[in-house]
Formats: C-alpha cells, sequence, structure tokens
C-alpha cells in the first residue's frame, strides 16, 4: 500500500480525490467544515514538498449543473481552513480544466467543480476518468467516504496512473484504524453494536464474531434477541421475521467462544416520546403499553464492566434513542466507559452512521481514539467487503 510518503511530490502536480461533501446553510455556507479539516495534512504535504494540488469532490446530488451544488461555494471555507488561496476552474474535465491544471504553480491550489455534475462519475465512465486523469501527475486517493463507490474520479481512475498513485494521509489512517480492529487489534478485542435494527447490522455481525471476544448488542436491536430468548418486550422495537437469526447468531457466539451481552434491564417508555412516563424495568419482563427506549442502570454497569476489561474496541450504533435527551443516558455512559477505556490504554474506533453523530454531540470525540469519516464506507468496511476505491489503489 504506497502512501504519501512513499512520493516526493515537488514540480510534480497531484490530483487529488477528497470529500468536501459538506452540509451548507441557506446563505450557501459551509456549516460544518470537518471533511475540508481532514484533508489539510494531505494538501499541505504536497504544498511543502513543492508540488501543487488539484483538488476534486462531489458536493451533494445534482441532477446535471444545478448552481446551489457549486464547489464554488467553499472556496472562502477551504482558503480560512488550508491558509492558502484557492484557484477555481468551473468544470472537472475539458479546456479549461486542462488550461488551469496547466498553469498551475508549485505551492498553489486548484480545486475543480462539483464532479457529479458530470453524470459519467457516477457511471464510472472510463473515458471521463482518463479525462480526469489528464490534468494530474500523481492520483491521491483522501476520500474514504466514497470508497466503497466504484465511481469514476475514486475507483476506475487509479488505472491512468500505474505505479503513480497513492492514498492520502486520511484514507491511510482509515485503512490503519480497521485493520486495527479487525486484524492485529490487542486482545480482549469489543464490539458495541446499537442502532435501531437487527437487519442493518446482519452482516457486520456475522463478519465480526470471528475477530471480537465480545460482543455488546444494545439499541432497538436488543429487543429480537430478547424476544428470541422467550422475553417478553411489551412494545419496543422488533424484527419478528429476524429472530430466527438472532438465535442462530447467540449460537454462532457460543461456538466461536464470543460473550455476548445483551442489556439485563431498560428504561422503558409508554409513548415513543421525550415527554412520555418512564420507569425501569427487566429487559424481559416489559409490560403491554411500555417500550425500552434505553438501557438501565444494571446494564450500564455491566457494560462499563467488559469494556474496562477490553484492549480494543470498536463501537457502532447508540444503545437507545440518544436523540431524545430523556433516552440518551445509555449512550452518554458508554462514550465515558470507552473514552476511560481509551485513556488506560486501549484502542477505540468509533464509526458508521449515527454513532458518529452521537459522539459528536456529546464531546467523546477527542477522547476515543478514532472516529471514522465514512458511514457507508466504514459500515461496508465492517462487514468485511473490499471497498472499489481502496481495492484500485492497491493494483
Ligand atoms: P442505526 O442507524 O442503525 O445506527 O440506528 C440509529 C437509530 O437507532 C437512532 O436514531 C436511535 O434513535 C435508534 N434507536 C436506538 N435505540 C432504540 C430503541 N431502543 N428503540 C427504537 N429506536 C432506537
Amino acid at each position: 500500500m504506497k502512501t504519501l510518503n512513499d512520493f516526493n511530490f515537488e514540480n510534480k502536480k497531484a490530483l487529488i480525490r477528497v470529500d468536501f461533501n459538506v452540509p451548507l446553510n441557506d446563505d450557501f455556507e459551509v456549516t460544518d467544515a470537518t471533511r475540508i479539516i481532514s484533508a489539510k495534512p494531505t494538501i499541505i504535504k504536497v504544498l511543502e514538498d513543492g508540488g501543487s494540488c488539484i483538488l476534486m469532490s462531489h458536493l451533494g446530488r445534482p441532477k446535471g449543473v444545478q448552481d446551489e451544488f457549486s464547489l464554488r461555494h467553499i472556496i472562502t471555507e477551504a482558503e480560512d481552513v488550508l491558509g492558502v488561496s484557492v484557484k477555481f476552474v468551473e468544470d472537472c474535465v475539458g479546456d479549461k480544466a486542462e488550461q488551469a491544471a496547466k498553469d498551475l504553480k508549485p505551492g498553489e491550489i486548484l480545486l475543480l467543480e462539483n464532479l457529479r455534475f458530470h453524470e459519467e462519475e457516477k457511471q464510472g465512465d472510463k473515458g471521463f476518468a482518463e479525462a480526469l486523469s489528464k490534468l494530474g501527475d500523481i492520483y491521491v486517493n483522501d476520500a474514504f467516504g466514497t470508497a466503497h463507490r466504484a465511481h469514476a474520479s475514486t475507483t476506475v481512475i487509479a488505472q491512468f496512473f500505474p505505479g503513480q498513485k497513492c492514498f492520502g494521509n486520511l484514507l491511510a489512517q482509515e485503512i490503519e484504524s480497521i485493520k486495527k480492529v479487525m486484524q492485529t487489534g490487542e486482545k480482549p478485542v469489543l464490539a458495541v453494536l446499537g442502532g435501531a435494527k437487527v437487519s442493518s447490522k446482519i452482516t457486520i455481525i456475522e463478519n465480526i464474531l470471528d475477530k471480537v471476544d465480545h460482543l455488546i448488542i444494545g439499541g432497538g436491536m436488543t429487543f429480537t434477541f430478547i424476544k428470541a430468548k422467550g422475553g417478553n418486550i411489551g412494545d419496543s422495537i422488533c424484527e419478528d421475521d429476524k429472530i430466527e437469526l438472532a438465535l442462530d447468531i447467540m449460537k454462532q457466539a457460543e461456538a466461536k467462544n464470543v460473550s455476548i451481552h445483551l442489556p439485563v434491564d431498560v428504561l422503558a417508555a409508554n409513548a415513543f416520546s421525550n415527554d412520555a412516563e418512564t420507569q425501569v424495568v427487566d429487559v424481559d419482563d416489559i409490560p403491554n403499553g411500555w417500550q425500552g427506549l434505553d438501557v438501565g442502570p444494571r446494564s450500564k454497569q455491566n457494560f462499563d464492566e467488559v469494556v474496562r476489561q477490553c484492549m480494543t474496541i470498536l463501537w457502532n450504533g447508540p444503545l437507545g434513542v440518544f436523540e431524545m435527551e430523556n433516552f440518551a443516558n445509555g449512550t452518554i455512559e458508554l462514550g465515558n466507559s470507552i473514552a476511560e477505556a481509551t485513556k488506560n490504554g486501549a484502542f477505540s474506533l468509533v464509526g458508521g452512521g449515527d454513532s458518529v453523530a452521537a459522539v459528536k454531540q456529546f464531546g467523546f470525540e477527542d477522547k476515543v481514539s478514532y472516529v471514522s469519516t465514512g458511514g457507508g464506507a466504514m459500515l461496508e468496511s465492517l462487514e468485511g467487503k473490499t471497498l472499489p476505491g481502496i481495492a484500485a489503489m492497491l493494483e
């Protein structure tokens, strides 16, 4: 796997696929610059070597050319974050783009217009990828968020840079973090899986049973397992068609010597609302008319003990309906336990969808070892899939 350090970019034009798909408000201002900040180390390394950067990205889901999705809107923010002025060209291929790339001098940055203004990007069109490839000398992929898509700029383009392509800092870090959990992690290894449904996590569960010593299951998924074990789950969320699967997972875990830890008690509510009445009840004895929306105090204590024993921790999915203040505490306390374990030397990776939102919302970002930047890409990695964007770089 080649990284930035395998190249000296002096007098070279680095064509960098970044993920600048940032949120904008109604005035087209960037409301969260995390993705630009994440790409900074890669960009700075190229500039410090004496090279120049041609940045390509998508923004949103435009249908053809739509000004609201123009990457022009993010120039000011990018300049603030990078501390360097950013040139812009209003297309990503063709004469104008080629001229702008040609005129670029060492130390300069050129941002191309939204790749998805051309439908060939998402189609993974080879001709379009080749047109893009004309702009730079070395291809750098630093966009983990789109590494699971076989698009022109993320995957297909790599073939036009034999021996002249590498992972950017961010993508290399993401790959390294996943490897630390899935392959080389110090034992005991723990995965905490929460979130709403078994069905969206099943492939992950099946893949990680071979890799972990402990599996904590929380969130809405809990109740399919508890019902499978014969418990009364009241009106809690449940996927009846996944009950057999839940039983099978528990059997597989036993055969593989993986300890599954389910909640033993829950904070139940008489409605799916922050203002509902609540009571703590045993997880397998929830009255009709009540639903478990967070884990209870004994479960938090149990989970804390498991987390503290483990040296490698993967966390995906909240333990309760964390969007509602009254049901966020289980997720917050789990975050505290993981932060504490991390402080004591464990490696912790948080990734995939809502867990990242929860971690940011509750301020755990700096207290865990790594927070993944890619929702779907992270989930597919945990499912054991080889991401096309990564595979193309290794060919
Ligand atoms: P996911 O995207 O699969 O990680 O699911 C995240 C969602 O699961 C969040 O929106 C939570 O509100 C929801 N969730 C977590 N626990 C529960 C629960 N006990 N009942 C219903 N929804 C839940």
